[in-house]
């Protein structure tokens, strides 16, 4: 008697396409509309995401100049001191990967800020 998997590979299969410790173990799904995807089949794309806070070097203005230095980065630590390692990190930097199926592949790449 089949089970609920149906022909789904087995559990234990570790989907690993070489690539970071966001790769996910079966069974995959479509981040956007859950279809079941299945590794091996072309029926899926990965999709990786960077983003990276303006890393452009700030530019400083008189005003900026005359300000109290070190009032200034007090309030920067104290500021600092609210947010977790990871809070602050991700201010500036998230990286995501994710799964979309042929279908939404193609409805998303054409439009990916949309
Ligand atoms: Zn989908």
């Amino acid at each position: 008697m089949r089970n609920a998997t149906g022909d789904s590979p087995p559990r234990s299969a570790v989907y690993n396409i070489g690539m970071d410790e966001s790769s996910s173990l079966s069974p995959l799904f479509c981040d956007r509309c859950s279809r079941e995807l299945h590794p091996g089949r072309g029926d899926f794309y990965v999709v990786r995401i960077e983003a990276l806070a303006d890393p452009t070097p700030p530019e400083f203005t008189q005003e900026d100049l005359e300000r109290d230095h070190c009032a200034e980065f007090a309030r920067l630590c104290e500021t600092l001191q609210n947010l977790s390692e990871r809070e602050a990190l991700e201010q500036v930097f998230r990286r995501l990967t994710i799964f979309l199926c042929n279908a939404c592949y193609a409805q998303w790449i054409e439009n990916p800020a949309g």
